[in-house]
């Protein structure tokens, strides 16, 4: 089933979310709609919070570059109760969209490495260490869990040139 994403503008996305205690069905059939809504918009990650559940829950299907140069998606994966840790301090500037601020595309600089412990869809503890895109994705969708957007992390000049693309999608939620 698709579900709706809401749009920057929602309260929602700036809600910290709650773990999750157990994996139920429901859980189940919420990470199957959000792999289905993020495949039929060709998006790389779905957090719970784009779908309007504050639970700590991301999907991703991560992009590669195939022998011929043609991009195709990796499995989707979901992602339970993530906690990133060890950022490095190295960084790594690269350009990000999220689904829920259509149009808008910003250059974020985020840690090149970091490790994550997360829970996947049978409740086992995995542990990665995790660099470039894979990291990067990890914590574009680890953020929406806290209610961070990506503008959150942009220097303040470069938001003010942001912002009056943001009003337009904030008007047309309110
Ligand atoms: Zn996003």
């Amino acid at each position: 089933m698709l579900l709706k994403v809401v749009l920057y503008g929602d309260p929602v996305l700036r809600t910290k979310a709650s773990p999750i205690a157990e994996i139920t069905p429901e859980i189940q059939k919420l990470a199957q709609d959000m792999i289905e809504t993020m495949i039929a918009v060709n998006g790389v990650g779905l957090a719970g919070p784009q779908v309007g559940r504050s639970l700590r829950i991301f999907v991703i299907q991560e992009e590669i570059m195939g022998p011929n140069g043609e991009f195709s998606f990796k499995p989707p994966e979901v992602i339970i109760n993530p906690v990133l840790s060890k950022p490095s301090s190295e960084t790594q500037t690269g350009p990000e969209g999220c689904l829920s601020i259509p149009g808008i595309h910003v250059e974020v600089e985020r840690p090149l490495r970091i490790h994550v412990r997360y829970q996947n869809l049978k409740g086992e503890f995995l542990e990665e260490d995790l660099d470039h895109f894979r990291a990067r994705m990890f914590m574009h969708e680890n953020d929406h869990l806290n209610g961070t957007l990506m503008i959150d992390r942009i220097p303040p000049n470069y938001r003010n040139k942001v912002d009056p693309f943001l009003r337009k999608i904030k008007s047309k939620v309110s």
